[in-house]
Formats: structure tokens, sequence, C-alpha cells
């Protein structure tokens, strides 16, 4: 089809063109003092989006292999965590912990909103044995387009005055909502490349906590390949100890230059700003978000309900076929009744607005019932709504 495809998913997300550039390097030595450089920029740089002075660790994987790594690094055979169901992300991290023999306390959710700090206060107040060694949460929730309250979350740990890790999945909310891994003492925060970093996907982060490092010194899960300690070892200077996926590493370090010439602020101002108006077209369009809770509602992605009897994958297939647009399908137990439509990473305005056309002129196209005026309301929000503007020129 003529023209570019609209990759409209919550991830992978469109990688800039200047990324794109960065990475079509020629393949280098990993152990020459050239890499050494380029090791050195992106451990550090990498450290300013995570909001960290501590360790981040990048491993080539994707962000399942970062969860796994999360868990074998800190856990024991037998440990009991406790998890919060947000989604089908949540509900496939605690599929790998219990893999490894971990018990997991997972307080049911509806997968219309985002983790309940309440609720993760008053299980830990009830452990006064301290039973619970980690607390793991899905920052946003993809699958459901719910985003949970970290900083809430945190204050309730401190509040029962629990001492169990707090590990956060940040996979499709890092570099595009408000995250804080020191401030909020998070001491795991897991992270994919291929969402709101911009980049393909392929790398895998953990950022660690120094108590995080003093639990792996103690933990008995076993691990290689995903050992934080060979890592930390050789990072120091500039390398890795196995082959690392050395052009997504320039790809990082031009998405790390990218964000802080937008800078961080109005990055996340921006997936505010776009995730508005993919609400007021949803609304408009008499269609249903599938996040409950206003206040909980991602910057990144809107999930949306199909109405009854109306199947959303065949709906994706129409705005496929006739527009050449990805919108995202509903994971899990949400599958063929939600579509996703992705506003992160590269977008901006006319990218959403182009999006929304296309969806809706396949709502027509499919027979789903709406009202139409969706792209209009988007428009209104985008004006009303502090958006970079120039006023009519005298
Ligand atoms: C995409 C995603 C994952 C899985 O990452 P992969 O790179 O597909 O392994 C996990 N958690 C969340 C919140 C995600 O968005």
């Amino acid at each position: 089809m003529q023209g570019r495809h609209f990759l409209q998913i919550p991830g992978p997300s469109p990688v800039p063109d200047r990324i794109l550039r960065a990475i079509a390097m020629p393949v280098i030595d990993h152990r020459s003092a050239e890499f050494a450089e380029l090791g050195r920029a992106v451990l550090e740089g990498c450290k300013t989006v995570f909001r960290t002075t501590q360790p981040v660790i990048i491993y080539p994987s994707s962000g399942t292999g970062a969860w796994e790594a999360a868990i074998v690094n800190t856990l024991s055979p037998g440990d009991t965590v406790l998890m919060a169901e947000t989604g089908h992300f949540a509900t496939l991290w605690r599929q790998i912990a219990a893999k490894f023999g971990i018990k997991v306390e997972f307080i049911p959710g509806d997968w219309r909103r985002g983790a309940d700090p309440a609720a993760i206060g008053a299980k830990l107040a009830e452990d006064k044995a301290h039973r619970i060694k980690a607390v793991m949460v899905v920052h946003n929730e993809t699958s459901t387009g719910a985003t949970s309250r970290i900083a809430e979350i945190r204050q309730a740990i401190d509040a029962a005055g629990h001492p169990a890790l707090f590990m956060v999945d940040t996979i499709s909310s890092l570099a595009s909502v408000d995250y804080r891994h020191d401030e909020w003492r998070v001491d795991v925060t897991v992270s994919g490349s291929q969402k709101g970093l911009m980049l393909p996907p392929g790398l895998g982060f953990n950022a660690i906590s120094e108590k995080a490092l003093t639990a792996a010194k103690r933990n008995t899960l076993p691990r290689s390949y995903w050992d934080w300690q060979e890592m930390l070892k050789i990072n120091s200077t500039g390398f890795f100890p196995y082959t690392p996926a050395t052009n997504l590493l320039y790809g990082l370090r031009e998405a790390i230059a990218m964000l802080h010439e937008e800078g961080l602020e109005n990055v996340f101002a921006r997936h505010e700003r776009l995730a508005a108006a993919c609400r007021a077209a949803v609304k408009a369009w008499g269609l249903e978000i599938l996040c409950e809770e206003p206040a909980e509602q991602s910057p990144v992605l809107t999930g949306v309900l199909m109405p009854t009897g109306h199947d959303a994958d065949r709906f994706r297939e129409v705005a496929l076929r006739n527009y050449n647009i990805s919108l995202g399908s509903g994971l899990g137990k949400v599958a063929r009744k939600v579509f996703r439509i992705g506003h992160l990473g590269e977008c901006n305005a006319l990218t959403l607005l182009g999006a929304l056309a296309g969806v809706e002129m396949a709502l027509a196209d499919a027979g789903v019932p709406h009202r139409t005026g969706g792209v209009m309301a988007a428009m209104a929000s985008l004006q009303g709504n502090g958006g970079p503007r120039i006023e009519a020129v005298a």
C-alpha cells in the first residue's frame, strides 16, 4: 500500500528516522576501546531516564527476559511475593514467578484499573511475620491502558513499615510516563527498548537499588546469563560479559539524546496531551474506554471496548486492509473484546489525528455502531489543551 504504515500498537512503537540512522552503522569489536566509549555512554545515559544514580543493567533480551532477571537475582524458591492483577502483563509476570517456585499472592483485579495502593498496604500490614519478600507491580498495564500510581504504592509500603523489595515493570511506561526509580525507592525497575524508548525490540533493562544488590548476594535461585554480578563487574569498564546488541546501543545513545533535547517533562506532557485527545475521540464515538478510573487512564495507549456482538479482531483487520493501520489486539481474557490505540514514542498531534481518522473510517466500514465526530473532538482537545501553538500573526 502507498504511503507509510501507521504502527499504532502500544509497542513496538514507531522508531524515529534519526534512531534508525544511528543504528545503521558498521558492527564494531565489542572488546575495543571504541566500544567501551559507547558502553559507558549508554550505561550512564540510561540512568537519567530511569532517574537513578544506581546501576542500570542492559540485556540483549526482550522485556520478558528482564522480568525473569529481576526474579532470579533477588528471590529464592518458596518465597512469597505480592502482585496485583492489573491485566495480561501482570498475569504473565506472575506465571514466570510461579515457574521459579515463588508463591504469588495475587490481589484480584477486573482489568479496568491500576493496582490499588490501599489493598497492597492492607496485605502488607497483615503480614506481621514479613513473609512477603517483594511487591511486584506493572506501572503501565499495556493490555488495558491503566497506569498504576507507583508513588502511592511506595507510600503504602512505607506506611505498613514493611521491608519487602519493590519491583516495578516499566516496559511500556519508561520515557513516556513520569517515573522516578530513586525518589520512589524502587528496588528493581524492569524495562524494555521497544515502547517509550522508541527503539526496535531487543534490549531489556534492570535498574537496581543497593537493597536489591544485597538481596542478590543471599538469594538462592540459580542464574547465569541474567546474573547481575557478572554484568556489574565488567560494566564498570564500559564492556559486557558477552556480546551486547551493539547496534541497538547506538540507537539507545541517540534515543537518550532525543529525550533530553525534548526534555523529559515535555515528553510526558506530550503523551498526556495525545492521550486526552484520543479519549475525547473514543467518547465522541460513544464507545467505552476500558480503564474506568480517570486518574489511571494511560498516557501511552487507550484500550477501547467493542460494542457487544462486534469482534475487535475483525474490526482491526478491516482497519489494516482499508487504511494500512495496525491497532493493538485484546490480550488474554479481553481478546476480541478490546482494541488498543497506541500513542507513544514517536507520535505527535497529526500522527494521532491520522490514526484516529483511520479508526473512525474503519468503524464505519466494519459496521460497528458509533457516532461520527471523534476526530473533531480530538482536534478540539489538542487545541484546548496547551499544545504548542502560534497565535494568529498580526
Ligand atoms: C511489552 C510488555 C511486556 C513484555 O515485553 P516483551 O519485550 O514482549 O517480552 C511486559 N510488560 C509490559 C507492561 C509490556 O508492555
